[in-house]
């Protein structure tokens, strides 16, 4: 099923089914020999949610190499791993510069407010939609973990008037603020897009940091690529089309509108981050695209 205005989901349907399938892959990711990431937290997320595939992915039930010819899943977990240590080193790189406040956008399935050494004094909002939000607390707290910041959840969809909700929850417009819009951007439409930026900046004190991706191939490219992955999912039992879940058409591209509004752009390519820490970026058809892909940080004149 395709997208509509006001759709919603947890954290097995629709557009939350993606923030377990990336959890799964942190979970995989964290378990390597010379791991990038640990995240001790995404295998039990992954299996509370229950979606059978992913479960399996986490408890190593699965032979990924069997519906793998091409490395596609190896892929994905590999990719995870760099976009992951991208987002955590930005915000450890925020909290060095001083900036004691962090706002996740779209957290999903993201236990960073639980795992990250964040210094005394942070406070870290999460945003996301009610269901995924309410899913995670409830499983972590049952797990018994506890945040390493002050943690403050936002239920609300990304397409309403989430700054209010925002400021409700107690955000401070005068103090500088790191961002994250991490998997999120093709999952909004382009306007929800650009407002969300617009809303960031109006809401970002001088000092404030962005950190978010650019698929410049965000059109066809990637709605082909999808389509591939997903049959690969489903013949592993999972039932979902990519494709239904992002956003096609035109967009602005996020490295020249930041700048329109103030921002100081940096860019990285995905082979450029692999290469940062020592890994070689995959090749094949189905990565390709990928590889053109930029990690982006912003700050805040
Ligand atoms: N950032 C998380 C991560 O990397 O693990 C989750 C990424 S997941 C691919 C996409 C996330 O975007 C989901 O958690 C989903 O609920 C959230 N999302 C997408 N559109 C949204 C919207 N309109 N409002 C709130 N959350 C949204």
């Amino acid at each position: 099923m395709s997208r509509s205005d006001a759709d919603s989901w947890d954290l097995a349907t629709s557009v939350g089914t993606t923030a377990t399938m990336v959890a799964a892959a942190r979970a995989v990711a964290s378990l390597e020999d010379n791991a990038l990431i640990n995240d001790p937290f995404a295998a039990p997320l992954v299996r509370a949610v229950g979606i059978d595939v992913f479960t399996k992915m986490v408890d190593g039930d699965i032979d990924m190499a069997a519906v793998d010819a091409d490395g596609t899943a190896r892929v994905m977990t590999d990719v995870m791993a760099v976009r992951t240590r991208f987002f955590d080193d930005f915000f450890l790189d925020s909290a060095a510069a001083g900036v004691r406040q962090a706002v996740i956008l779209a957290s999903g399935l993201d236990s960073r407010s639980y795992r990250l050494d964040w210094p005394a004094g942070t406070v870290v909002y999460e945003i996301d939609q009610p269901q995924v939000i309410e899913f995670k607390t409830e499983t972590l707290s049952g797990l018994g973990a506890s945040p390493t910041a002050e943690l403050r959840t936002v239920s609300i969809d990304l397409r309403e008037d989430w700054p209010a909700a925002l400021r409700a929850s107690g955000f401070d417009d005068t103090k500088p603020t790191a961002w994250s819009a991490e998997g999120l951007l093709v999952y909004l439409p382009p306007d929800a897009q650009d407002r969300l930026f617009d809303n960031i900046t109006a809401l970002s004190a001088p000092g404030s940091r962005l950190a978010t991706e650019y698929h410049p191939d965000g059109g066809a490219g990637l709605a082909d690529r999808s389509k591939a992955i997903s049959e690969r999912w489903r013949s592993l039992g999972l039932d979902l089309n990519m494709a239904d879940l992002f956003y096609a058409g035109e967009r602005n591209a996020v490295v020249d509108y930041l700048p329109r509004l103030g921002w100081e752009v940096s860019t990285n390519t995905r082979p450029e981050l692999f290469a940062r820490h020592g890994r070689d970026f995959p090749t094949g058809d189905l990565v390709a695209s990928l590889s053109n892909s930029l990690s982006v940080t912003a700050i805040r004149k």
